[in-house]
């Protein structure tokens, strides 16, 4: 049977656009992941009226309620006033909830202010759930078969009281059973042509989603519990199978650290020349714990002079051909390889934008190369749309791409 829940979140600045409702996100994909469906998020002001109005229609729709936000000490935090109105129940000092606001204090060396006592004054026949991370408490309380979990805004407070006092009352009120969640990480492949190589896969307990996580894309599958384990195995591997060498990892980390695992597991090393991603892919690829084993070198060749100098471009190429081609990429990559002594070298070379761009070389005009052992080369001329961080980022994806699919097979 299905468990669902509702995610609440409270506040002026979330209605206003001040603050990113981080909360409702973070808490969406952990009920998500315990096997637990989301009737709604819902978010209102601090005005008591709109709360009121959310808690009761949370209640209405779903047996586990939790909501973020508004029980500090001031005037616009409202919602232990909005729970008591909401259920026909009263506020009083909760005597052991104001020992613990207390106690915060005293345990940061702070001296608590009158205001601070608003904190404990909660719903009557409330549970206290005891804040270790913050001042203010939180509670739970319910309203006919419904549970409604109340913590604190602030992001670092709530994930740990969600996971100290509402993931084990949950689990012990629920049966649930969590479904089982793959990633299959891709490179290269949009969206929509995922989701074409994906037909015909469909089948009972199994859901097949699609996510853009620039500049990978994501092909998520669900299996409910009790699928069996070696048809989901094989399904796995037959997704793996239909996109081909792109799907570069499953449950895996990202492009950078799987192309960093099959360099050191090889032994190899990289080195890289960047022109309009400045840097970017070498940023990227560093990023990785232990890239030290296999990045040698990253150079940004921005000018004409750089790309000479660092990595022995020809100035008549640059002459003939200008700085945005794929004989300059194929120079750049052979060139820092060389230099570095890398065992493979990347180049890059193209127009992010917005300015800058011709008729013949628009923005978004970019040429990759990747040379390596022997007389290894290969190029790549690409065409991207979007703006600057879209050009830069899958100008790098682009060419990590390349030197991924020499390394996977
Ligand atoms: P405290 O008493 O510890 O401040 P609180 O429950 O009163 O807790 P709020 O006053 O509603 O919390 O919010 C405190 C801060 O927490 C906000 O200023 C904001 O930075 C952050 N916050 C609140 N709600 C959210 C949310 N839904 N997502 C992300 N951050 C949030």
């Amino acid at each position: 049977m299905l468990t669902e829940a509702v995610i609440l979140a409270q506040g002026n600045e979330l209605t206003q656009g001040l603050t990113l409702d981080t909360n409702s996100h973070w808490l969406a994909s952990r009920l998500v992941e315990l096997g637990i469906t989301v009737r709604r998020v819902m978010t209102a002001p601090d005005r008591l009226e709109d709360i009121v109005e959310i808690l009761r229609r949370g209640a209405e729709l779903a047996p586990i309620v939790v909501s973020t936000g508004g029980l500090g000490p001031t005037r616009d935090d409202l919602t232990a006033q909005a729970a008591a109105l909401a259920f026909g129940g009263s506020l009083r000092l909760h005597e052991d909830a104001l020992a613990q606001v207390q106690a915060r204090f005293v345990a940061f060396g702070r001296v608590m202010a009158e205001v601070n006592r608003k904190q404990a004054v909660l719903p009557d026949g409330c549970r206290v759930l005891e804040n270790l991370w913050g001042t203010a408490p939180g509670f739970s309380v319910d309203s006919g078969s419904s549970r409604l979990y109340f913590l604190p805004g602030v992001p670092r407070e709530m994930k740990p009281m969600f996971d100290r006092h509402v993931l084990p009352d949950v689990l012990a009120r629920h049966r649930i059973s969590a479904p089982l969640h793959v990633t299959v990480r891709v490179t290269g492949v949009p969206e929509s042509v995922l989701e074409e190589k994906m037909q015909g896969l469909e089948r009972p307990g199994l859901e097949i989603g699609f996510r853009t996580k620039l500049p990978e894309n994501h092909v998520k599958l669900r299996f409910e519990p009790g699928f069996p384990a070696a048809e989901r195995l094989a399904l796995v591997e037959e997704v793996r199978a239909r996109i081909g060498w792109r799907a570069f990892g499953v449950d895996s980390g990202d492009l950078a650290e799987v192309v960093g695992q099959a360099l050191a597991a090889r032994g190899e090393t990289l080195a890289l020349a960047e022109s309009c991603t400045a840097g970017s892919l070498s940023a990227w690829v560093g990023s990785v714990p232990g890239a030290s084993r296999y990045l040698l070198e990253g150079a940004v060749v921005y000018s004409n002079e750089a790309k000479v100098r660092t990595c022995g471009v020809d100035p008549a190429l640059l002459e003939e051909h200008g700085a945005v081609s794929e004989p300059v990429a194929r120079q750049l990559a052979r060139g820092i390889r060389a230099r570095a002594g890398a065992t493979w070298g990347i180049g890059i070379t193209g127009i992010a934008g917005p300015g800058g761009g011709t008729e013949a070389k628009p923005v978004g005009t970019v040429h990759v190369a990747l040379a390596g052992p022997e007389t290894f080369e290969e190029h790549r001329a690409l065409r991207i749309p979007g703006d600057r961080a879209r050009v830069v980022s899958l100008s790098a994806a682009a060419a990590l791409e390349m030197l991924w699919r020499r390394l996977s097979v």
